[in-house]
């Protein structure tokens, strides 16, 4: 029997959480009071912030400061909108942000453009409240972004950072684009220690980053100040949005249905944020593998979307530290450790999405067995259709499909039965990521790339007895999931059934 449920749209019903939940927010805000009573007199740690450019110093001429948000969907606790405001404090000019929409975006669909436009649509309110001007614009970012430089004198232009190959494509447009004397600072607003803070190079796994990261932490593991009502106002009013035209505007696969237990945003993020600390945060040390218990705090979606700040949470989760230290050291360690070591992978190999960007160890391995019989091999579209002769895969894949996440835990045989079915370990990687990036709201992501390539390619692991197909790269079985969780329930669940398929 499950004792718990998976997550589950917003209770209508207020059971005293709701007001519980308004002095968590309270609370938060509060802290950013306490950080500062002005950004103008924060101190934000230059290390997070890279010039782009041979140009330091804001033009005298500049009649505004731009943010081009890409990474960081969010007001709150953004670093890099704080470091643009700062900017234009200092300058005393208006502040605008925009946000550079592509019609299609590395096989996103509409699940996930929905959850990211509505998170837009709370960051347009919002800064129209604080007296910023937001600009939703439609297009590649190398050419709009110069075009509003010119269009309102911009002086300097903050960017976000990502280590995937595409945004840093678009930063290189801009580099090129943008006219002489205006500087581009890039700001790391997603990982707690910047990603060339931790480290120079990339690492060979957990082992060689925890320490380089954790000994960090007291310098960047800082509060965050408020974004202030910007005191300068742009003559010019930004363009109004049509959300509606937007949407339908888009030219993306609009079959994949959007989840309803996740609400985009802030608040909702915070909200998923404020139930985890109060109900599952207890568990997660114990349960975190256990695919039938709730004890994960299913945060990846706003973290992705950066609609919440990874570091604000991580601030709010070890405030429980003296109720549940096991938990909060557990949930450090992933939110912290394992995800800042994704974006280094990312950062510093750039075929952080194929077989060439694994160790040699594993690529010979993965060589020496690509002509292994295999048992069974499955088409894309039987993965995709759940139609494997193994129920809790199925039912894992009908999870995916169904609330655009999978439990962490199952994500890795997921993956690990994709190289065991399919014609070859390439096929199998492409075929993870296929799916992993169309389903799963936390697509797309350093630490989808990460998870694909662990899985499959053995990054970040070491070699395990040798066997067929898999060679020496980490194996999973039924009969291991079975010791581990009670597969039958999980299966019950989500309904997988066993497809025969004759074996090869
Ligand atoms: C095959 C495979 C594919 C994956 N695809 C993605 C993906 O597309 N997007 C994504 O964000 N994560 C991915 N992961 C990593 C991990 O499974 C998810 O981050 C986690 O399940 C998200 O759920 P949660 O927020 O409830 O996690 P929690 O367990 O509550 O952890 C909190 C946060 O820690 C980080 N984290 C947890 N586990 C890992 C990990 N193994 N590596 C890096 N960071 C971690 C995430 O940011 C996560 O949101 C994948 C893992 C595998 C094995």
């Amino acid at each position: 029997m499950l004792t718990t449920q998976p997550p589950q749209k917003k209770q209508k019903v207020d059971d005293g959480s709701n007001s519980l939940f308004h002095t968590f927010l309270q609370n938060v805000e509060n802290d950013r009071i306490k950080a500062a009573t002005s950004v103008s007199e924060f101190k934000l740690n230059k290390k997070r912030i890279k010039n782009l450019t041979s140009t330091n110093d804001v033009p005298k001429w500049t009649e505004s400061i731009l943010y081009w948000m890409t990474r960081e969907q969010r007001v709150n606790d953004n670093w890099s909108l704080l470091y643009a405001q700062s900017l234009a404090l200092k300058n005393k000019v208006p502040l605008h942000v925009c946000f550079c929409l592509q019609k299609k975006f590395m096989g996103a669909t509409i699940r996930h453009y929905k959850f990211m436009l509505k998170g837009l649509q709370e960051v347009a309110e919002m800064c129209e409240t604080l007296n910023i001007s937001f600009h939703l614009l439609s297009g590649e970012g190398k050419d709009l972004v110069p075009q509003l430089v010119e269009k309102f004198k911009i002086g300097a232009v903050v960017v976000d950072f990502s280590p995937l190959r595409v945004p840093l494509m678009w930063i290189e447009g801009l580099k090129k684009n943008v006219p002489n004397g205006v500087p581009i600072f890039q700001v790391d607003a997603h990982n707690i220690v910047p990603c060339w803070v931790a480290s120079d190079k990339l690492e060979y796994g957990a082992r060689t980053i925890r320490n380089k990261i954790n000994s960090k932490l007291d310098e960047f593991l800082t509060h965050f100040p408020s974004v202030m009502k910007h005191p300068f106002t742009s003559k010019q009013k930004p363009e109004k949005t049509d959300w509606m035209e937007i949407e339908s505007s888009l030219e993306v696969d609009r079959t994949v249905p959007e989840v309803s237990w996740a609400e985009p945003g802030y608040k909702a993020g915070m909200k998923m944020l404020f139930e985890f600390c109060e109900k599952r945060l207890k568990l997660f040390n114990s349960k975190r593998n256990d695919p039938t218990a709730n004890a994960l705090s299913n945060l990846s979606p706003w973290f992705h979307f950066g609609h919440i700040s990874i570091q604000r949470c991580i601030l709010v989760v070890k405030s429980y530290k003296g109720k549940h230290k096991e938990s909060v050291d557990s949930f450090c360690e992933e939110a912290i450790v394992r995800r800042e070591l994704a974006d280094n992978f990312c950062f510093y190999n750039k075929n952080y999405d194929n077989i060439d960007g694994a160790y040699d160890w594993a690529k010979k391995t993965l060589n020496d067995h690509k002509k292994d019989k295999r048992q069974y091999i499955y088409t894309k579209e039987e993965l995709e259709k759940s139609k494997t002769h193994d129920d809790l895969w199925n039912s894992a894949q009908i999870q995916l499909f169904k609330e655009g996440k999978m439990h962490g835990f199952l994500r890795m045989y997921w993956a690990k039965k994709i190289l065991e079915w399919t014609p070859s370990p390439e096929i199998a990687l492409e075929t993870a990521i296929y799916l992993n990036d169309k389903y799963s709201m936390d697509g797309r992501d350093p630490n989808g790339f990460v998870g694909c390539m662990w899985s499959i390619c053995g990054i970040h692991d070491q070699g395990w007895r040798e066997r067929e197909v898999f060679g020496k790269i980490r194996y999973m079985n039924y009969e291991g999931c079975k010791r581990k969780f009670d597969v039958a329930a999980f299966v019950a669940r989500y309904g997988g059934k066993v497809h025969h398929k004759k074996s090869k």
